[in-house]
């Protein structure tokens, strides 16, 4: 049997479920082959969702509120603690205590910074968006193989056995790390690492009684387990990060599990009442295709693309960013409405964000690694040196069990408590980190660097003009139509978008005029997804290096910055 569609996607994880709202959003056809069964659950335990990811979510129909709803409490979100058992807490980070953190969090985007959702609940709204636009997910099936010259796919239903070819304009990678996408496409991987294995356990059940302060991160040292915890739900859900040497994990039966979590909830074993789902072994790696693209028809996107190490929340956000950029890309060249290399500006925009962010990812690990050796500040320089190299490769080893002792009767003394500063306060770099985002790092780079000719992708919304927004996915009406606003936009060149018959341009900005495209738009907001211009505002966009301000004409600041601007723009060839 063949079929056929526009777009055809492997993986109906966090980037193929995107990948094919974005599709059904503009008109295209398309359908996902989904190896597992649909409701077997992401098993990803991605958490933080940055504000460009909320911003592209939104685009895709997802509410916000919706997603807020299902985020971790406000009571623990920003707290991290590190401790012996749940009720000895050795120290703390608080960052809702700092007086300037709500101030620099609600600046950094329109959706703050970032929202702490479960990956699992993104997943199943994802799923219902997906059926809600009658997406067709064949689930349990399984790609036989590839015809580049024909661009056929070979499905086969792995329950019924039936066979089927879907002819496809492209076809999307987005099945994850192991990726059999880029097997058949023969692609390479560069920038290879692997670092440490880790196994994940759901805990089911309630800390709330045995915990001394409540928070999101738990990291556990204790002699029987070093851990970390996440605390979805206080209630209900945590889950257990445990370093492990590869293939160690078949020692950790349930049994075990029970034994380590008592002992960390400081209760006997016969009281713990949790129930535990064993997730498994897998590994910290970093990898990278050698290219996003093969033969013009595949693209890979996320983990199938890129894979970076957890610390920092960076995998999830950068797999929603590939398809965002992706997409558009795909139904402009469809239409032929783009020039003829469209589709390359995806593996020039997102090669150096993924290299860069695996870099982000290393470095936040290492970080985040040096903290376990710097406990003992005091200790004899070459047996910390020894611990350090060990951990956490040989957890089990007796000298670290009796290492981990040592800390807990030297904190009993208060020995260590001079070592704590240091340590918490790399531990609060990090998490401060997370919540922003890297926001900042971003930004100022796009800004301050316009004679750059290299692409950049801006993952996150903000930058220094003003509030800024990704606005390839909004419409407008133009001449009384309603088109997507990407269509107006000439990839290289800016574009000055403002509402017909409002305040205007002022004089400032005329001198500069001649290097932007105007486009004047009607107004109304009754659009699709209506372009958020009131007629005070502009917006400046150019969409090959993502920088859309959001000039409010009325704000003095604003005005100057964006004068300020323009005048770069003028003095510079780009
Ligand atoms: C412990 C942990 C914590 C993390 N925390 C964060 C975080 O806080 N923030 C963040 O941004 N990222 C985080 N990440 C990374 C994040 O989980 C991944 O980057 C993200 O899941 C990638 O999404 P994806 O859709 O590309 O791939 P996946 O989520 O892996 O989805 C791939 C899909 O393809 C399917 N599939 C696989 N092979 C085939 C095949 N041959 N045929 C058909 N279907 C197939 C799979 O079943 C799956 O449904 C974390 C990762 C881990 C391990």
């Amino acid at each position: 049997m063949m079929h056929s569609v526009d777009v055809c996607i492997v993986g109906a994880g966090f980037s193929g479920l995107l990948a094919a709202i974005l599709v059904s959003q503009r008109g295209g056809t398309c359908c996902i082959i989904e190896k597992h069964a649909i409701t077997s659950g992401s098993i990803s335990n991605a958490h933080y969702l940055n504000a460009y990811s909320l911003e592209i979510l939104s685009a895709a129909g997802l509410s916000i509120d919706a997603l807020r709803a299902v985020a971790v409490d406000d009571e623990i979100d920003k707290r991290m603690v590190v401790c012996h058992t749940l009720n000895r807490t050795l120290a703390q980070v608080n960052l809702l205590e700092e007086s300037d953190y709500e101030d620099r969090f609600s600046r950094i985007g329109r959706f703050g910074a970032c929202l702490n959702v479960r990956a699992s609940h993104l997943h199943a709204m994802l799923v219902m968006r997906a059926h809600e636009l009658g997406i067709d997910i064949r689930s349990q099936h399984q790609v036989l193989s590839l015809d580049f010259s024909n661009h056929l796919v070979h499905v086969q239903d792995s329950v019924t056995m039936d066979s089927t070819t879907i002819q496809c304009g492209y076809l999307m990678g987005c099945d994850g790390a192991q990726s059999q996408i880029a097997q058949l496409s023969s692609r390479s991987v560069s920038r290879e690492q692997e670092f440490q294995y880790f196994f994940t356990v759901e805990c089911h059940g309630s800390i709330r009684q045995f915990v001394q302060d409540p928070a999101l991160f738990y990291w556990v040292y204790h002699e029987q387990m070093i851990a970390c915890l996440v605390n979805f739900d206080i209630d209900h859900l945590q889950v257990l990060q445990v370093p492990v040497m590869s293939g160690q994990a078949s020692t950790w039966t349930e049994n075990h599990i029970r034994e380590c979590y008592s002992a960390i909830l400081d209760i006997p074993t016969s009281a713990c009442q949790h129930r535990f789902t064993i997730r498994g072994e897998w590994a910290l790696k970093t990898a990278r295709l050698d290219q996003a693209q093969t033969d013009n028809w595949v693209y890979f996107c996320g983990d199938a693309f890129h894979q970076v190490l957890p610390a920092g929340g960076l995998g999830l956000n950068q797999a929603l960013a590939d398809v965002f950029n992706l997409i558009w890309k795909l139904d402009l060249d469809q239409q032929s409405l783009s020039s003829v290399s469209i589709l390359d500006t995806y593996a020039c925009e997102r090669i150096p964000v993924a290299d860069k962010v695996i870099e982000q990812s290393i470095d936040n690990y290492r970080q985040f690694m040096s903290m376990a050796s710097q406990f003992l500040g005091g200790a004899d320089q070459s047996w910390l040196r020894w611990v350090s190299s060990t951990l956490p490769r040989s957890l089990c080893q007796p000298m670290i069990s009796s290492w981990l002792r040592t800390i807990r009767s030297l904190h009993d003394v208060g020995y260590i408590s001079s070592s704590w500063d240091h340590v918490m306060r790399l531990n609060r770099t990090h998490f401060d980190g997370m919540s922003m985002h890297y926001a900042a790092k971003y930004t100022s780079r796009l800004i301050f660097e316009p004679s750059q000719r290299i692409f950049y992708a801006l993952d996150t919304v903000p930058h220094a003009l003003y509030v800024g927004y990704r606005l390839q996915s909004f419409t407008c009406r133009l001449n009384g139509k309603i088109v997507y606003l990407s269509d107006c936009l000439k990839y290289s060149q800016w574009t000055i978008v403002f509402v017909a018959g409002g305040v205007g341009i002022p004089d400032m900005l005329s001198g500069a005029m001649g290097r932007f495209q105007a486009l004047s738009i009607d107004d109304d907001c009754q659009s699709i997804r209506a372009l958020p211009l009131r007629a005070s505002h502009c917006i400046l966009i150019r969409p090959d290096r993502y920088l859309a301000a959001h000039i409010d004409l009325t704000d003095r600041d604003c005005v100057r910055r964006f004068s300020v601007f323009c005048q770069s723009l003028m003095s510079c060839a780009i």
